[in-house]
């Protein structure tokens, strides 16, 4: 390319031998259509090379379409397009009176590369985002668009597809009526006598926060629905000031705390549109485990605490619920995800990663599909019951394998 393209953490340099950026849908079939290796670049907040089509193949952006988002209020939903970040469709969405059901950490992230990864919020009863897609709308490898529904058999391939299936050019949402939300935030939770599952489950979205220098968390946020209870939470401090979860960071990137109720799509998300979200100079990796083992799970890390602080900026600790997307990270079990927010430092920060993963491993752990990760793809394959299906949807609408590239490729090899 004639410029170096990097993604958001500027950690991977694409290799990418173009960078397209169709203004009409037109205009990107006739790019499909006539290129060997094609991969989409959303909003670039990946942190691994799941974007990159490689040396011979060419990006494509779609952030000079039409920002579409068309909301129709009788039936409550939304169909958006490819490139629309999640601050634009709140807004429009709320706009209208309705809401989604739940928010990533930041609104700055594309819908459709957000489903596509499996990028979730937190909550006990929260699926990730995609259990909100009803619809997903495709550019394939000839250039023709397929259309998939949910209740067709191979939707539950069609949504979190790591870019694989082809150009995602509109997804239809679930729409709810608008709804405010409370942030209360706490300090100094003990991991002795955690009770996860009550702790979890005390508000409609919950985060747990630590350093890891010492076995317990230093920032508890609870998000709760104001037209639902928030039980006591005798276990923790209440906080005194407004906090960022990264220390040394400022408060006023984050949204509203101290209990001021406000729209849900500025208090779901942690981070302000904006402002840059989280520390801006960082890694991330974050792995999603079956929530009945969260206590063994965190105590694991606790083992490893020396080595992970080390190199960490902050962890983060959610939920989500089990979701029916074969290639989602929480497919078919409800999940404890935990997520790494190191310095921005690959060399360091890579035997860490390892470690975690060696304690990690007996749990069953599967490493979100946008952060950095080091198991490898025959291993990963064992941990996604449905991956046949989902190989065979991929052959079905990219015979050429058109959207392949190494990072999906080594996932889907037989
Ligand atoms: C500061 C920060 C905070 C984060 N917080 C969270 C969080 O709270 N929860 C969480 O789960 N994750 C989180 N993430 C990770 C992030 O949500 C994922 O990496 C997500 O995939 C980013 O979306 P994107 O549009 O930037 O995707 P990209 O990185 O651009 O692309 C991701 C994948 O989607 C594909 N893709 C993108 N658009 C399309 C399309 N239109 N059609 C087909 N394929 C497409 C790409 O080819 C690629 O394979 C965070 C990341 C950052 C940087």
């Amino acid at each position: 390319m004639a410029e170096s393209v990097t993604n958001w953490a500027g950690n991977i340099t694409y290799t990418a031998k173009e960078l397209h950026r169709p203004r009409s849908l037109e205009a990107l079939r006739g790019v499909v259509a006539h290129s060997d290796r094609v991969r989409v670049l959303g909003s670039g907040h990946s942190f691994n090379a799941i974007a990159d089509p490689g040396a011979g193949g060419v990006l494509v952006a779609l952030d000079a379409l039409p920002a579409e988002v068309d909301v129709d209020t009788a039936a409550r939903t939304v169909r958006v397009g490819g490139g629309v970040r999640y601050a634009e469709l709140a807004r429009r969405v709320h706009g209208h009176g309705l809401a989604l059901a739940n928010m990533a950490s930041l609104p700055h992230i594309s819908v459709a590369g957000s489903v596509a990864t499996g990028t979730h919020g937190s909550g006990v009863g929260n699926g990730p985002l995609a259990d909100a897609v009803r619809e997903v709308e495709i550019v394939t490898a000839d250039g023709s668009t397929v259309v998939i529904a949910r209740g067709e058999e191979r939707f539950g391939g069609a949504v979190t597809s790591l870019g694989a299936l082809g150009v995602v050019t509109a997804l239809t949402l679930d729409l709810e009526p608008a709804y405010d939300v409370e942030q209360h935030v706490y300090t100094e939770l003990p991991l002795a006598g955690l009770d996860f599952e009550t702790v979890a489950a005390s508000a409609y979205s919950v985060s747990l926060f630590t350093d890891w220098r010492a076995p317990g968390f230093t920032q508890v946020w609870r998000k709760r629905r104001t037209d639902q209870p928030l039980p006591d939470f005798p276990w923790a401090v209440p906080a005194k000031v407004a906090l960022h979860p990264v220390p040394g960071m400022p408060a006023r990137n984050c949204t509203e705390q101290s209990g001021v109720p406000g729209p849900w799509h500025e208090r779901l998300p942690h981070f302000r549109a904006e402002f840059t979200p989280s520390s801006g100079a960082e890694l991330q990796s974050e792995y999603l485990l079956p929530r009945e083992h969260a206590v063994d799970v965190l105590h694991a890390i606790d083992s490893v605490r020396d080595t992970v602080s080390g190199v960490l900026q902050t962890c983060e600790v959610r939920t989500v619920a089990g979701d029916a997307q074969w290639l989602s990270p929480s497919y078919g079990r409800d999940t404890v995800a935990v997520h790494f927010t190191w310095v921005a430092d690959t060399a360091a920060v890579l035997p860490v990663v390892r470690r975690l993963e060696e304690v990690l491993e007996p749990f069953d752990p599967r490493p979100h599909w946008g952060k950095v990760f080091t198991t490898p793809a025959r291993v990963l394959r064992g941990r996604y019951p449905r991956l046949a299906g989902f190989r065979a949807l991929a052959r079905e609408l990219d015979p050429a394998g058109k959207f392949t590239n190494a990072f999906v490729g080594e996932l889907l090899a037989d």
